[in-house]
């Protein structure tokens, strides 16, 4: 169980350099996009990284994350709680030509001035991990027993028009006598 803060800035090259592992909790509620894609957050990420040089010399961060977000269920919009965790891997590039020649195992992140927002990157893998789609149970989503509930009755008020030769031969019944 995390406890501490992660900072929100750091020096990646000199974390790398060093093989540094950092740990710590984001606040979710501090993160604007991520709040503007999925609804108002409460609690924190945990987030746990590794920094390193790898075989070829890049510097790279190696991180997992997990949260508990608050998600809108798409048939009430209500939210409800869904846990998402994600596995990831970042090569750190200060140029274009850097990034474009990036293994596509590593996502490129931009490092200015030496200096990188770890917010930014914790709310770009959050953002990424997001469920497509999220439904309550139907037996816990209000919208899914009054959809059940008003098909039955379409069907119901439906019957007593729905069948034209039941009507017709009523018709003829009632010219024959
Ligand atoms: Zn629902």
């Amino acid at each position: 169980m995390l406890t501490s803060r992660l900072p929100g800035r750091v020096e990646p090259y000199k974390l790398a350099a060093h093989a540094e592992h950092l740990d710590g909790l984001v606040a979710l509620a501090d993160m604007s996009r991520l709040t503007e894609e999925a609804g108002a957050q409460q609690g924190d990420a945990s987030v746990w990284l590794e920094f390193a040089i790898d075989a070829q010399g890049r510097r790279v961060i190696r991180g997992r994350l997990e949260a508990e977000l608050q998600l809108p269920c798409r048939r009430c919009l209500e939210p409800m709680a869904q846990h998402v965790a994600s596995d990831f891997q970042l090569g750190l590039v200060s140029s274009d030509d850097m990034a474009a020649n990036l293994p596509a195992t590593y996502e490129p992140v931009l490092v200015e001035n030496e200096q990188l927002s770890l917010l930014g990157v914790i709310e770009d893998e959050l953002i990424l991990c997001l469920p497509q789609v999220v439904y309550h149970d139907e037996s816990e989503c209000p919208v899914s027993r009054e959809q059940l509930s008003s098909g039955v009755e379409a069907e119901v008020s439906e019957a007593p028009s729905g069948n034209p030769f039941e009507v017709l031969k009523r018709l003829k019944g009632n010219t024959d006598t």
